[in-house]
């Protein structure tokens, strides 16, 4: 099993592969730029450079980047519509440049302008994306959502739809977030209910489409619709739901990535990254 978390890139991008040593990380996520602004600065030669070396030096590999929160791309909003998609074809071309397999995003919200009318944005929105970069290699991840206020991609269905619409097939997949389908309301703890809910995934989405796991645990209960992580065992999902994921031989190959609280020092995501790796049988 690949098991990991996301790390912070504060003081370069190569940070982020040393921190993830720190932290056990067999893969980390990232950020490609910061995460709460729209500009980002240019990398460097230098930077990507740095960033490979780290990687070669470390064996901790890069199993996907992270969007910025700000990107809309299902905005009903012109303007910030299409700010969203130039954000999210740039944050790909980074992506391309560092070589990251995988880019995650939340596919958007319809801010009161009704579902469909949303996702059809967002296929427009990534079609054109995925049009304008030529030799691409990254795969768009599309993130299962918990449902907070407008947010599209709560429903497997939601997500298949969108999926279904990408014209290039090769360059679309899932990141399922154990968290949020949790929340939107996708039993996952009893070993019961995590089997129908993954059939439920297989049939609509198809486990060969997923990509990444994000593995956090809830401070909300099922089908709150609230999207709060918790540490691993200790919400209201338990234990029990990792441990069916973590012994599934069907995501023997997709990286497990946290995105728990934590301090500077990491240990919570080590002692996190424990109590995922002791569950396996
Ligand atoms: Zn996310
Ligand atoms: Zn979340």
């Amino acid at each position: 099993m690949i098991f990991g978390a996301h790390e912070s890139i504060a003081g370069g991008v190569f940070n982020a592969i040393t921190r993830g040593q720190k932290a056990t990380c067999d893969a980390v996520q990232i950020f490609n730029k910061s995460n709460n602004q729209w500009r980002a600065k240019k990398l460097t030669t230098e930077e990507v450079d740095g960033f490979f070396a780290a990687i070669e030096k470390t064996g901790v590999t890069v199993a996907c980047s992270h969007t910025s929160y700000l990107i809309n791309i299902g905005s009903p909003d012109d303007a910030l519509q299409e700010k969203s998609r130039n954000s999210l074809q740039e944050e790909t071309e980074r992506c391309n440049l560092l070589k990251i397999p995988n880019l995650v995003f939340h596919p958007g919200s319809h801010v009161g302008s009704g579902e469909e009318p949303g996702m059809d944005r967002i296929v427009d929105n990534m079609n054109q994306v995925l049009d304008a970069i030529p030799d691409n290699t990254v795969t768009l991840c599309l993130e299962t959502t918990a449902g907070q206020g407008s947010n599209l991609g709560y429903t497997f269905e939601q997500i298949a739809y969108i999926m279904d619409r990408i014209e290039d097939k090769a360059h679309v997949g899932v990141c399922l977030d154990t968290c949020h389908i949790f929340a939107a309301g996708y039993p996952i703890t009893d070993p019961k209910d995590y089997k129908k809910t993954i059939k439920q995934f297989d049939d609509v989405i198809g486990i060969k489409n997923l990509k990444i796991v994000h593995a956090n645990d809830s401070k909300t209960e099922l089908g709150s619709k609230k999207d709060r992580h918790e540490h691993i065992g200790e919400g209201h999902i338990g234990i029990d739901a990792f441990s069916n994921f973590v012994n599934d031989k069907r995501f023997k190959k997709i990286p497990f990535i946290l995105e728990t609280p934590k301090d500077d020092d990491l240990t919570e995501d080590i002692e996190n990254l424990a109590k995922l790796r002791a569950l396996g049988k």
